[in-house]
């Protein structure tokens, strides 16, 4: 079953508008489209097609315009990125540079985040589900803080902790009951969701667990959802709520030393505006200032996604009854959000003529053997002869990292481009590791 295409009231944004929003984008008249000073077709050139590119630069100035949001507010705050929005090390190494740790969720994402150079002491480890495995490796590493997600867990956790020695830091995540109003699969706030304790039981929950023997309670914890676009509201309601659980809990003698307000912050896709870096930190000193209580913000999205492009090139284009298809080497199993979230991504051509050529509405697909890869209905596109290249934005978030290998597709190349220099962070995955770890048995021959 094809999934309907998502209904807009405005008019898709042209390619002089796409590129006007984002900096580390620019047209060359003879180089065609460039990420900072690399054309798009020199690293499609040099590391073949599809390929992920992201801007150093990008990652930097996001990472620093978020510190300054918050340092201005007034707020001791650190700043731990989340890693499943873009675990590739070079990534992570560099936004490590920048003084932001990890927000983990799995060993796997641990041990990466310490293979990338993030300190320890930088790491905070979230999910619902963490395993006995799991947590003994974040004990034995000596992690920031684990955020605790249920009574249940808090039992486990203190029990792996005793059996080791150990007492561990952890924080509550509470679920403050409030509507992200994003996406169905991203909202993550609501009671209804899987994610958290029910604010209304978190008092008593905090309480025994500080009376567990291997857990040290340091906080709480709280995440309402991804790609939130409609102002700070939400929020704001989520921040309030916690400030008044912060009095609550203090009250009761229990300390609280830190507050973990989330990621979430949404980023301009289509034509979305989303709150700003000085809003959010206004939302949180609304809520939680004054308190004395450290912040960290579990930001991915909004420090990664405008950062990355995917470059695809067109294998064939195919006119069947009255369509136009644009059929790239670059499919769902690259760039799921599309098919998973019905997300719209900018797309742009990459040679220079295109971008004055003659446009028609074309449907842009992948070669995967589902109707759900599509990347784009009735997208205004010029003429994309076999092998011409064209560039999805705001990949650098939720792309490489949900990339599978359907139809035995390699996972594709990684890029990272600084200034005038390009640097290759992920070779392209060959057949042959496709292949690697499997087994015949002798009875099936
Ligand atoms: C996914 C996630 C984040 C990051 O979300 P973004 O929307 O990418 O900012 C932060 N914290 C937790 C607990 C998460 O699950």
């Amino acid at each position: 079953m094809a999934a309907p295409a998502p209904v807009f009231d405005t008019p898709d944004p042209g390619f002089a508008d796409l590129l006007a929003q984002r900096p580390a984008l620019s047209l060359d008249p003879m180089a065609g489209l460039m990420l900072e000073e690399v054309p798009l077709a020199r690293i499609a050139a040099a590391h073949g097609t599809p390929v992920w590119a992201y801007s150093a630069a990008t990652l930097r100035r996001r990472a620093g315009m978020l510190k300054a949001a918050l340092f201005n507010a007034g707020l001791d705050a650190s700043i731990h990125f989340a890693t499943k929005a873009n675990p590739s090390l070079a990534v992570v190494n560099l936004l490590a540079g920048e003084g932001l740790g990890a927000d983990v969720v799995s060993e796997g994402e641990l041990h990466a985040a310490l293979a990338a150079g993030v300190p320890a002491s930088g790491i905070v480890f979230s999910g619902v589900g963490k395993t006995r495995g799991e947590m003994r490796r974040a004990l034995e590493e000596d992690i920031l803080q684990l955020n605790i997600e249920s009574a249940e867990e808090a039992a486990i956790l203190s029990e792996v902790a005793v059996s080791m020695g150990r007492r561990a830091r952890c924080a509550l995540r509470v679920n403050p009951d409030v509507d992200a109003r994003t996406h169905a699969k991203i909202t993550t706030g609501l009671t209804e969701n899987k994610f958290g304790v029910p604010i209304a039981m978190a008092p008593d929950l905090y309480a025994r667990m500080c009376a567990m023997p291997g857990l040290e309670p340091v906080g709480i914890a709280v995440h309402i959802g991804s790609q939130i676009t409609q102002g700070v509201a939400s929020y704001a309601a989520a921040y309030q709520r916690l400030g008044d659980l912060v009095r609550e809990l203090r009250a009761a003698g229990h300390p609280v030393l830190r507050v973990d307000c989330g990621g979430g912050l949404g980023i301009s896709y289509r034509d979305e505006t989303p709150a700003s870096p000085e809003a959010l930190a206004g939302a949180i000193r609304a809520g939680l200032g004054g308190l004395d209580v450290r912040i960290m913000l579990e930001p991915g999205r909004w420090i990664c996604g405008p950062a990355g492009v995917l470059l695809a090139a067109v294998v064939i284009e195919k006119q069947s009854s009255d369509r136009r298809f644009v059929i790239l080497d670059a499919a769902m199993n690259e760039l799921l959000r599309p098919a998973m979230y019905d997300a719209w991504h900018g797309i742009l051509p990459v040679a220079a003529a295109a971008f004055h050529a003659p446009v028609s509405p074309a449907d842009v697909v992948g070669p995967v053997c589902e109707s759900s890869d599509t990347f784009a209905r009735d997208r205004a596109l010029p003429a994309l002869p076999p092998e011409s290249l064209v560039a999805f934005l705001d990949a650098g978030a939720y792309g490489a990292s949900m990339s599978s290998t359907y139809n035995a597709r390699p996972l594709a190349a990684e890029v990272m481009v600084d200034g005038a220099r390009f640097a290759l962070i992920r070779e392209r995955q060959d057949h042959a590791a496709l292949l690697r770890g499997q087994r015949l048995p002798d009875w099936t021959g």
